[in-house]
């Protein structure tokens, strides 16, 4: 197995690169943003308890969050790995993820880090809010979520480079070529282990 977490802030491109990564590599994607949008929108008590949390721009509780990547790794007993998205977001669901996958006989193989500018991001989400219609990129959500980003999530980085698993990658160049230098990381990482 390879299992493999792809990490940036909000806007740096990580939904967009798991699509490519996931379609190169075989790999199951798992988007924790992606699941709650369709709970959300399926009005389900998890959806409905979840949109009060991300219309404000905040971390849904990690415990919800971990239940619903534990359901969701049982159901792919096949993979051939998982490509995290999203997740996790904080230090606790970067423990419980450790867990849940040394509970597997398996681990986080590699981080990937998306670093893009502060006013990059901003104008991508910006953007992104003109025609996605998510309820969670008006200018004063996007402020709070970079707060949540720095706060909570940022030092989920440092948890993963402490274990050796982190590699940073520019976020700010296009689509093809951020890829590029993914997959040119990926493949240094996976052929060792497959
Ligand atoms: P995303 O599409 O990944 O940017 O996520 C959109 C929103 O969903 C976030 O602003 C959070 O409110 C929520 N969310 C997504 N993933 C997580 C997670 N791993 N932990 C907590 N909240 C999350």
């Amino acid at each position: 197995m390879f299992n493999l977490v792809l990490f940036g802030p909000p806007g740096s491109g990580k939904g967009t690169q798991s699509i490519n990564i996931t379609q190169s590599y075989g790999l199951q994607h798992i988007s924790t943003g992606d699941l709650l949008r369709s709970e959300v929108s399926g009005q389900t008590p998890l959806g409905i308890e979840a949109k009060k949390y991300m219309d404000q721009g905040l971390l849904v509780p990690d415990e919800v969050v971990i239940g619903m990547i534990s359901s969701l790794i049982d159901q792919h007993p096949d993979a051939r790995g998982f490509n995290f998205d999203g997740f996790p977001r904080t230090r606790a669901q970067a423990e419980a993820l450790d867990a849940l996958l040394q509970f597997k006989q398996t681990q986080i193989h590699l981080v990937l880090s998306l670093e893009v500018p502060q006013e990059e991001l901003t104008r991508r989400m910006l953007g992104r809010a003109a025609t996605s219609g998510r309820s969670d990129d008006n200018a004063e959500v996007i402020a709070r979520r970079i707060v949540e980003y720095k706060e909570k999530t940022f030092p989920v980085a440092q948890y993963y480079d402490e274990q050796g698993k982190l590699a940073v990658i520019k976020g700010d160049l296009s689509i093809d070529d951020t890829f590029h230098a993914l997959s040119k990381e990926i493949d240094r990482h996976l052929l060792p282990v497959s």
